[in-house]
């Protein structure tokens, strides 16, 4: 776009781009800024700059830091492309374990979390990945994910990498789990969808049939990240939220399913 980056909006602010230029208006006094560390993990892309760094180095110090918190012997690193492949090259530079494509996604199918019908994505996700035999055969492979919502997918795709002959299967996730929803905006299932709040990791790592699963720890999280002014919020790991929901908002959301 040849666009100049010159900051970020903050909190309450609203940014009026007219003839005369730029000039904010603001919508309470002071607005509390905490950051969504959820971008870092997973919405953003590598390509990004936020919260005054790159998403691109950030997420691979995440998957840095998740090797040195969660080393395992193995002949392979994948990622759950695209959006784990960063993370997945972190933990490949610490560890010294190869990085493959172990995955190819096809690119004209949609997100599959956000699928409401289980069938639907089940059926998405097989569509959506191939696994290359070539790379996994007879390998023991680590599979590096951002995060785990519901484990269906990553279930699926276990199976995938086991059918095209992994000797061992270890996922490894770049975030902790997913234990409360997001009253933010962020468009999580329901608590009771997520794995994280009715399973415990072992019980996760026999649902998705591997052989080990481990998550970065919250404390690994924030270490990976730049200082924020604001701080992050953490909510959906920690349940420590930063502004209490609007009981009105809640009740909304309650009533249509979007929270629980
Ligand atoms: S709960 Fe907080 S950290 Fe999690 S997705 Fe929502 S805004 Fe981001």
């Amino acid at each position: 776009m040849d666009a100049e980056w010159i900051r970020e909006i903050d909190p309450g602010e609203i940014l009026v781009i007219d003839r005369n230029g730029l000039a904010s208006q603001w919508l309470s006094e002071k607005a509390e800024r905490k950051a969504c560390i959820f971008e870092f993990i997973y919405f953003s892309r590598p390509d990004s700059r936020i919260f005054g760094e790159k998403v691109d180095k950030a997420r691979r110090k995440l998957g840095k830091t998740l090797s040195l918190e969660n080393p395992v012997a193995a002949d392979r690193i994948i990622s759950v492309p695209d959006s784990s492949n960063t993370a997945a090259l972190g933990y490949a530079q610490e560890s010294g374990i190869k990085f493959e494509i172990g995955l190819i996604r096809n690119h004209y199918i949609g997100r599959t979390f956000i699928h409401p019908v289980p069938s639907m994505r089940d059926f998405s996700v097989r569509i959506k990945f191939n696994p290359v035999q070539g790379v996994l055969k007879n390998k023991r492979v680590i599979i590096v994910d951002d995060s785990i919502v519901r484990g269906t997918t990553l279930k699926l795709l276990a199976r995938m990498v086991r059918q095209a002959g992994a000797s061992e299967i270890h996922v490894r996730i770049s975030s902790p789990p997913i234990r409360f929803p997001c009253y933010y905006g962020m468009d999580f299932p329901t608590k009771e969808e997520l794995i994280a709040n009715t399973m415990t990791v072992d019980e996760t790592k026999k649902f998705l049939e591997v052989d080990s699963l481990t998550y970065l720890s919250l404390e690994g999280l924030l270490a990976s990240v730049p200082q924020e002014r604001g701080g992050y919020c953490t909510a959906c790991f920690s349940g420590d939220y930063p502004i209490i929901p609007d009981q009105k908002i809640v009740k909304l959301q309650l009533e249509n399913g979007i929270v629980s």
